[in-house]
């Protein structure tokens, strides 16, 4: 019914925006009943149809909103418990020869530095983010001939191989161009996490205006990306829709389409799904005002129906978003968040006046890492660094936290909680670190006994000095 799998422009795609409207039509007054309907299938953990997808979104006041709150944290809570994971973006380079309308780093934006990053400066900027804490990165790029898959992959492999005292990256994602088959083998091989592209829009005639020239001005190329990486063994697969550029109920549809269409092509759907909002950008015109900007109320709207939509998938949330609204969507479903970000090319190991003209964008939330895990306890989060699964070759784990029954209690859980441990003891802040330490005490009184004394042990040799124990 929904796959239609051809990689041409000229084709129809998965994405039929007939489809998206008519059901958006169809179900636009839904009844409490329907919406309750709905919500119990997601909590016995299903993942929802485009229908009753399109009936969520058209919730139609104040009370079934609250509903699908409600629902949206139970799920959170009942699944994935407390933990949140942490990662930081590190940008490799600017250079880019697309044109997306709402980036700084395109092409005809002249009032951007161009900059990519020697393998010296590489190293300085692991060694910086180690030396806060930092055990995952994202690593961004431009689109541009030098980012070849080779210079991916040998950038990915300084970033593993720089340790800086106890410290080292153990997990790198990518956010990088869609490549070909071969190009991701070659990916591959260095060892990433996921691989993310963004569609940016499903919507096609907005696609063409966004992207008006360069590689990513071909909407298939780009919506099959993922496809290309799976064929190439990548199992862990990000996508993702950049909310603005056109309405946001449609592109929450978009979405799930491209879930089900991996599923079906697969047998596995996206490891993650980020819905970055736009934010200003130097010599940006559009990202300071987007066509279609999502007022924060939509916003919160938008993180429960995907989290109900799609109750096995990681939900992402940057810190482009400014601190009250990340407070506030923690607790709608997001599992792992960017702390102590700076995205400028450079901008972790130098400070530079001119940081925003090297920047995608302005951020919203420049709290330190210290900082932000400092919060997280006080509201009763587990902050995690943890990468025990992808090293143990546990692939989609987050798909194995919520299908398999005990899983977070017999890894996730003291995992993080072996993670936590050493950030307090090697980076953290007088008071984060006290605070930390209450906290860990608090999750072991809830835990069996008979777990709480394997863990306790991995503390405890956390304490003596030895690293990257983990279960
Ligand atoms: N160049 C590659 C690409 O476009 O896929 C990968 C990196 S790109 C720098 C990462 C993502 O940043 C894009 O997919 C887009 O969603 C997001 N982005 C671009 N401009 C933005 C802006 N002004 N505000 C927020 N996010 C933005
Ligand atoms: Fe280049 Fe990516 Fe920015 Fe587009 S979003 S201009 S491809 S860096």
């Amino acid at each position: 019914m929904y796959v239609f799998v051809k990689e041409n422009e000229q084709e129809r795609t998965f994405v039929n925006e007939e489809e998206i409207n008519r059901l958006l039509e169809e179900n636009s007054d839904p009844d409490d009943f329907k919406i309750k309907e709905i919500l119990q299938k997601s909590l016995s953990k299903q993942r929802l149809e485009p229908d009753e997808v399109a009936t969520l979104l058209n919730a139609k006041n104040k009370e079934q909103w609250e509903e699908i709150f409600h629902a949206a944290r139970t799920l959170k809570e009942k699944v994935y418990g407390n933990r949140i994971v942490l990662f930081a973006p590190l940008y490799i380079g600017n250079e880019c020869v697309n044109d997306c309308e709402y980036c700084g780093f395109r092409i005809s934006n002249k009032d951007v530095i161009r900059k990519t990053l020697s393998l010296d400066e590489l190293r300085n900027e692991v060694k910086a983010l180690v030396s806060k804490g930092h055990k995952r990165l994202i690593v961004v790029y431009g689109e541009h001939p030098k980012y070849s898959p080779e210079f991916i992959s040998k950038t990915i492999d300084v970033i593993y191989n720089t340790k800086l005292g106890n410290g080292e990256i153990r997990r790198v994602n990518v956010n990088a161009a869609p490549q070909t088959i071969d190009g991701y083998k070659l990916i591959k091989e260095v060892g990433i996490g996921t691989y993310q592209i963004f569609q940016e829009t499903y919507h096609y005639p907005t696609y063409k205006k966004m992207h008006p020239r360069g590689p990513k001005s071909n909407f298939a190329w780009r919506l099959y990306g993922l496809d290309r990486a799976m064929l190439a063994g990548i199992d862990d697969v990000g996508i993702g829709a950049l909310f603005g550029l056109y309405n946001w109920k449609f592109e929450v549809m978009g979405l799930i389409y491209h879930t089900i269409h991996l599923e079906e092509r697969f047998g596995v759907g996206p490891h993650t799904i980020s819905f970055p909002r736009i934010e200003p950008a130097v010599g940006t015109p559009i990202a300071e005002r987007p066509p279609y900007q999502v007022n924060d109320e939509d916003f919160k709207r938008l993180v429960a129906v995907l989290r109900l939509a799609v109750p096995y998938t990681g939900l992402i949330l940057t810190a482009r978003e400014p601190i009250q609204i990340r407070k506030e969507v923690l607790k709608l479903g997001v599992s792992q968040i960017d702390a102590g970000s700076s995205i400028g090319v450079g901008s972790y190991s130098e400070t530079d006046p001119e940081v925003v003209k090297k920047s995608q964008f302005i951020l919203g939330d420049t709290r330190t890492l210290d900082e932000v895990i400092y919060e997280l306890l006080r509201e009763n989060y587990i902050p995690s660094f943890c990468t025990a699964c992808y090293r143990a070759g546990r692939t989609g784990e987050h798909f194995m936290e919520f299908a398999i029954p005990g899983f977070v209690k017999r890894f996730c859980t003291p995992n993080a909680l072996f993670t936590l441990n050493e950030y307090l003891n090697d980076y953290a802040s007088k008071q984060t670190k006290l605070l930390g330490k209450e906290k860990i005490q608090i999750e072991l009184n809830k835990i069996s006994e008979n777990q709480r004394s394997k863990i306790i042990e991995g503390l405890e040799k956390i304490d003596k000095g030895e690293r990257d124990v983990r279960f």
